[in-house]
């Protein structure tokens, strides 16, 4: 048998160091069992998935250093690994559950789901589907669906007893039945969801191992189950710890950076961050912190991988870094590399546009231009005095705007434009006066090229840091203040 892992993304944002940590842990297993690595495309959410965070992905996974023998872009024997390019599979899989009595229509509206949710609410009852269609007789099934009335795909799932599975680091594992909802296969879109297609192309792709973040082993009893319904033989399974803030919350985007883009943009090396990234929950035999893609993979053992959650630490990282940066560059590949980062045409050709109508030399760019290629800025309190807001309210800007950004889901002009725009009529200010702090914040100066632009440019996880370390410059909010914060906020609308 040739071992095959495979990396299942969802395009839907930036590209996640989550991603990238269990896309290495896949390759490292499979490169030390001599298999193979396979990247699919997850996008059966059609309004949230976008060619662009496809793109992103990949590039970022490269950049890594991470590559995969099967893919979208370079093909296979197993393809399309896009989902959406696969949606007949899944209608004929589907059809094949349904035919086995495996699976059943459903056609409660979304009214009555929500008001069975908030019952089972209200009695303190497991949440999830009663079983209401099950009910119907196939006359009644047949009438509704030559009416053509929308309904669902479900999966029947055992009320009572317990699924047990096992969990290559964890052992066995038990869930009750009754936690299990009759999960949705087939949305009423005619498109499927995550644990069909998951399932479905697992199997067809051949993946023998499945090593993924520990969120999806309560998914684990719906995947055993859709094996067995298919007759099909499940690949082991591997809960991998989840990345954690230094806090030990589960990493998130409002507490780090969890950008692969905003690493790239800080000026890591991708050596660096893999080696990282590899020291999640891991260690070399020899407990050496400084270690390369290879030599990692020729001491690879799933079996080291520790379950307490490791905590992602970008000053650790950066220690780190900073290690590669002096040990593993000559002064040349220092140059080299560094001319790479600064000057390569992706990076340069935005800025360009904003910066060569105000200068008179080439000598003016960089005063003007340094901040795209900085991290944190040194910025001073009193950068922050404005003529007519208070100190008080140049912190409720920041703090407003950081909230509305980590909300923000598309970050082109526009869309922050707009944003902002709103935030400012919200908060009944001209939106030059919204945009003064942020102008500090993101750039050092009032004097700078617009400051929408430049967060579009330095993406949303560089910009939010910029923000959020702006407000420490001139006072995050206290306890008490953020609770105030959080309501004055909620209620803006
Ligand atoms: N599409 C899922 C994700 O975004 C894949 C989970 C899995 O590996 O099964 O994480």
């Amino acid at each position: 048998m040739t071992v095959r892992t495979r990396i299942a993304p969802s395009p839907t944002g930036d590209p996640h160091v989550g991603t990238a940590y269990i896309a290495l842990f896949n390759l490292a297993f499979a490169r030390q069992q001599g298999g193979q690595f396979i990247l699919r495309i997850e996008d059966t959410d059609q309004v949230r998935s976008t060619p662009e965070s496809e793109q992103m992905i990949l590039d970022s996974l490269r950049w890594l250093g991470l590559e995969w023998d099967e893919g979208p872009d370079v093909g296979g024997d197993h393809g399309p690994y896009r989902q959406s390019e696969r949606s007949d599979i899944y209608a004929e899989h589907t059809q094949q559950l349904l035919d086995k009595g495996h699976a059943f229509h459903c056609f409660c509206s979304s009214e009555r789901l929500d008001a069975l949710r908030k019952e089972q609410m209200v009695n303190k009852q497991q949440l999830g589907y009663d079983g209401h269609c099950l009910q119907l007789t196939p006359e009644e099934v047949q009438s509704r669906l030559g009416q053509a009335e929308p309904h669902v795909v479900r999966m029947k799932v055992p009320r009572d007893g317990v699924c047990r599975f096992s969990d290559m680091l964890r052992g066995e594992i038990e869930i009750d039945w009754a936690q299990v909802d009759m999960q949705v296969l087939m949305k009423a879109d005619g498109l499927p969801t995550y644990h069909l297609a998951n399932v479905v192309d697992d199997h067809l792709m051949q993946i023998t191992h499945v090593l993924r973040g520990e969120e999806w082993i309560n998914s684990a009893p719906k995947h055993q189950l859709l094996y067995q319904y298919f007759g099909w033989q499940m690949p082991q399974l591997c809960h991998m710890p989840l990345l954690r803030n230094p806090d030990k919350s589960k990493l998130s985007k409002r507490k780090n950076p969890t950008s692969i883009l905003y690493y790239q943009r800080m000026g890591f090396l991708p050596e660096a961050v893999l080696n990282y990234l590899g020291r999640m929950g891991w260690s070399m035999p020899d407990e050496s912190e400084k270690f390369s893609r290879q030599e990692m993979f020729d001491a690879f053992d799933i079996q080291r991988v520790s379950l307490g959650g490791p905590v992602f630490d970008v000053e650790k990282l950066r220690w780190l870094n900073g290690t590669w940066i002096r040990e593993a560059l000559d002064a040349e590949a220092f140059a080299e590399q560094f001319k790479r980062w600064a000057l390569n045409s992706d990076f340069l050709m935005p800025i360009v546009p904003l910066i060569q109508p105000r200068v008179e030399t080439f000598s003016d760019v960089v005063p003007l231009a340094g901040f795209f290629m900085s991290g944190m800025l040194t910025l001073d309190e009193t950068a922050f005095e404005h003529k007519s807001l208070q100190p008080d309210q140049i912190r409720l800007i920041l703090q407003f705007s950081l909230w509305e950004l980590e909300a923000q889901r598309s970050w082109d002009k526009d869309s922050v434009f707009s944003t902002l725009n709103r935030l400012a009529k919200a908060m009944e200010l001209k939106i030059r006066d919204l945009l003064f702090p942020l102008f500090i914040a993101i750039s050092g100066s009032t004097s700078s090229v617009s400051v929408i632009e430049s967060m579009t440019i330095l993406g949303p996880d560089m910009s939010r840091a910029r923000i959020r370390h702006a407000l420490g410059v001139v006072g995050s909010p206290s306890k008490k203040e953020a609770k105030l914060w959080d309501k004055a906020y909620r209620a803006l609308g």
